[in-house]
């Protein structure tokens, strides 16, 4: 099995861009990030959720 590096992009649900990018670990990549984070776009804090490639 390929060695793949685990990292997301973290993206505003509310205007989609991805914001932040994070590891993942394998006891957290069956689940589907949910994360509040302050979006630069939307200037407040929004949902930021995984966004897979
Ligand atoms: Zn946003």
């Amino acid at each position: 099995m390929a060695a793949k590096k685990p990292f997301i992009k973290v993206q505003c649900s509310v205007c989609k861009k991805t914001n932040y990018f994070t590891k993942k670990s394998k006891v957290t990549a069956e689940k589907k990030l949910e994360l509040k984070k302050f979006c630069s776009a939307c200037r407040k804090h929004t949902l930021h959720k995984e966004s897979k490639r």
